[in-house]
């Protein structure tokens, strides 16, 4: 949807103007899988696919909220009966950037909010992300608090965190509030500290497709707190804050010091070579060779994250092996795991055949048909009116 007509539903549901209106993107993560809670290497791109909201000011200790995108009509919330976990509606996003910017001493004194998105939702592409940025960044013009981007994103960190109560790390709120337009985000998660990447596929006749596989197992939250805490457990024993202080050449001795639990070998043996895999797609893309080259790393990728870090599953493999069997440079799954999306790196005449190929490889295995778009690294969270 786009601004006027966010801006219209916005009239029609609560009989005034917005002061404005705002979007954030979801994002891709182009290589840097589960190293974010690892004070580790990430590099996202942002979706052109955003979540739109207009808002205006309040000053009577009122927040309403409104989603076009579900029936559930007006939440009307008081600021100060904001709660941690006290929510479980998608509300929660939104409330809990306000009450993580009032925890921190913000002086946000109610909205009126009504946004629509066109992020995939569960799809590994951080609608919720998306949600929670567009809302902090409209705030933070309505109250004049003048944070910066990356100061946004560790409060609608803390927001999932520990308002809606869901463990994720700093990669997606970043990478909404920060991207840029034609520009992957090459990101330190451990300072924040960032540099933008020129990322101009179509110059080079290729292609990312986002294939998204449209399931999302179960167990995925559960597995996600078990990888976190195995690499928690990993960094302890080997005398480190974090995974990330273990340097790649230091890889095999770190992996003899853990001795035979395998568990927390190959936990660490993923994080460290990802890790290295970011900063090897860097070096390619900064050294403007072929991006060509690209591709090969992603696919190691993948292979890390399915045979070590154990985080893939068919429906993403079947995306991965048929893409790779039909000419694409490189594949990987993309997000969290369990389900949620892969990407594939593509010439552009390869485009279609590969689709089609996936398409019937699904069809073959009885899953819901994938739906597969093309990713092209857009603008990060913006004021639009
Ligand atoms: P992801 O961020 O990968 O899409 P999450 O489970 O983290 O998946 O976030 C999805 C949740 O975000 C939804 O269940 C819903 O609560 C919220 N959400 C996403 N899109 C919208 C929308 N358009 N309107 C309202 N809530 C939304
Ligand atoms: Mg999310």
């Amino acid at each position: 949807m786009g601004a006027e007509q966010v801006r219209d539903g916005f009239v029609e549901l609560y009989g005034a103007r917005p002061d404005g209106v705002w979007a954030a993107p979801g994002r891709v993560n182009l290589i840097g899988e589960h190293t974010d809670y690892n004070d580790g290497f990430v590099m996202p791109f942002a979706l052109p696919h955003t979540a739109v909201a207009a808002v205006s000011r309040r000053t009577d200790g009122v927040l309403r909220l409104h989603s076009a995108d579900l029936d559930t009509g007006v939440a009307e919330l008081r600021l100060d009966e904001l709660a941690p976990e006290s929510d479980k509606a998608w509300t929660a996003y939104p409330a809990g950037v306000v009450w993580a910017l009032r925890e921190a001493g913000h002086p946000v004194t109610g909205a009126d909010v009504h946004l629509s998105s066109t992020v995939p939702s569960g799809a590994g592409l951080s609608s919720s992300a998306a949600i929670e940025v567009v809302v902090a960044l409209a705030l933070n013009d309505l109250f004049a608090l003048g944070l910066q981007g990356w100061q946004l994103a560790r409060l609608c960190q803390r927001a999932e965190n520990v308002y809606v109560g869901a463990p994720t790390g700093i990669m997606d709120q970043t990478a909404s509030a920060c991207c840029e337009d034609g520009h992957a985000l090459f990101l330190d998660t451990r300072d924040l500290s960032q540099k933008q990447i020129p990322l101009d596929l179509a110059a080079e006749g290729l292609r990312l497709l986002v294939v998204d596989t449209r399931v999302t197992h179960a167990h995925s939250g559960g597995e996600y707190g078990k990888r976190r805490a195995g690499c928690e457990k990993g960094a302890a024993l080997l005398g480190v804050d974090a995974l990330r202080d273990i340097a790649y050449a230091d890889l095999d001795a770190a992996l003899d010091r853990l001795g035979d639990d395998e568990e927390i070998r190959r936990l660490v043996r993923h994080v460290v070579t990802e890790d290295q895999r970011v900063e090897q797609v860097v070096a390619l893309l900064e050294s403007g060779g072929d991006t060509r080259a690209v591709g090969p790393v992603l696919t190691a990728g993948h292979a890390s994250l399915r045979d070590d870090f154990r985080v893939s599953c068919p429906e993403l493999d079947l995306v991965v092996d048929t893409a790779l069997a039909h000419g694409a440079l490189g594949a990987r799954m993309t997000g969290g795991g369990f389900g949620g999306s892969a990407i594939v790196l593509a010439e552009a005449t390869d485009v279609e055949a590969l689709t089609k190929a996936v398409g019937e490889a699904f069809a073959a295995a009885g899953h819901t048909s994938p739906r597969v778009f093309e990713a092209v690294p857009s603008a990060g969270a913006r004021r639009l009116v």
